[in-house]
């Protein structure tokens, strides 16, 4: 069952802005995807904060809760929280909500609720599912695990026929699609609308998987130096990101939608090392003529229609 969602304020559409903060496999050496956020990506993500913050608006993070093991990582989610920013929950060891048994996918969620309430002072309420899985794929002897450990909310389906596809419409009127929707168990899946930017850089726009493979098992999950430039994507895939982006935005208000887009901070590292999508995208919402929101996926389940 699709739900409804209001928009408050004569508002004419939202952006919901979620950044999923991974220390990712996929740019590691040995493909391990954790949450212990090195030193450069806290940096980004500080930068990230900032640009909402020039805008008025907050961002919505999802960690992977190892992490708070480190005080390093704690103490910097802290920082981002009491600027204003919202922190959920990204599982505790990066497991995939559908394809793990029951009994794994609770004792990951137990120990990532504990670190939550021991490290950060509380419990998220909004569970981001790790790689994503298609439309009913989320069985429902997962979806009472999930249930069982205090989430009503998770948000983890993603659209694979975008990288079927490819055609230019589809992806544009992705905020069309995968709308918000209740399971018979009573849990709600707020699925990730369109390209995120690591299937976009990293499978979309790969132009030198050989590039890519090498550059993963010599440089990865290391800073990389100022003035480098990815060479394992082609040299227009950023500009097309942010042109692609700010036409869903555009397909977004012209619609009346909630578009809900999932990035990452380290992708954005790589591929947008100056951080220019975010102001792009920020900048193209304030000059709309009619009001578009920027929320944060709590701000999105506090305006599901009962
Ligand atoms: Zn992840």
């Amino acid at each position: 069952m699709n739900l409804r969602i209001g928009l408050p304020g004569g508002a004419r559409c939202a952006v919901v802005v979620t950044y999923d903060t991974d220390m990712a496999g996929g740019y590691s050496p040995d493909g391990v995807c954790h949450g212990r956020t090195a030193p450069f990506l806290m940096d980004y993500i500080n930068r990230l904060c900032e640009t909402a913050e020039d805008y008025g608006v907050r961002l919505q993070f999802f960690q992977i809760a190892n992490g708070l093991e480190l005080d390093g990582v704690v103490s910097h989610l802290k920082d981002v929280i009491r600027r204003g920013h919202a922190v959920d929950c990204h599982t505790y060891n990066h497991i995939n909500l559908a394809y793990s048994s029951p009994r794994d996918l609770d004792e990951d969620l137990n120990l990532a609720n504990r670190l939550f309430e021991e490290r950060l002072g509380y419990r998220s309420v909004i569970l981001r599912g790790p790689g994503g899985y298609r439309h009913n794929e989320l069985k429902a002897e997962n979806q009472r695990v999930i249930l069982k450990n205090g989430y009503m909310w998770v948000s983890g389906e993603f659209d694979y026929d975008l990288l079927k596809r490819r055609d230019y419409t589809y992806m544009i009127s992705a905020p069309s699609r995968n709308l918000p929707f209740r399971y018979s168990t009573g849990l709600i899946e707020i699925p990730i609308q369109g390209w995120t930017d690591r299937t976009w850089f990293d499978s979309h726009r790969l132009i030198d998987p050989e590039a890519y493979a090498c550059w993963r098992k010599k440089c990865g999950h290391r800073p990389v130096p100022k003035g480098w430039r990815c060479p394992w994507t082609d040299t227009a895939a950023l500009d097309d990101w942010i042109k692609m982006n700010l036409e869903c935005l555009d397909y977004a208000y012209e619609h009346g939608l909630v578009w809900v887009l999932c990035w990452h901070p380290y992708s954005h590292y790589l591929h947008d090392p100056e951080n220019r999508m975010l102001p792009s995208l920020l900048e193209a919402a304030s000059k709309k003529a009619e009001k578009v929101l920027i929320w944060t996926m709590r701000d999105l389940i506090q305006h599901v229609e009962k």
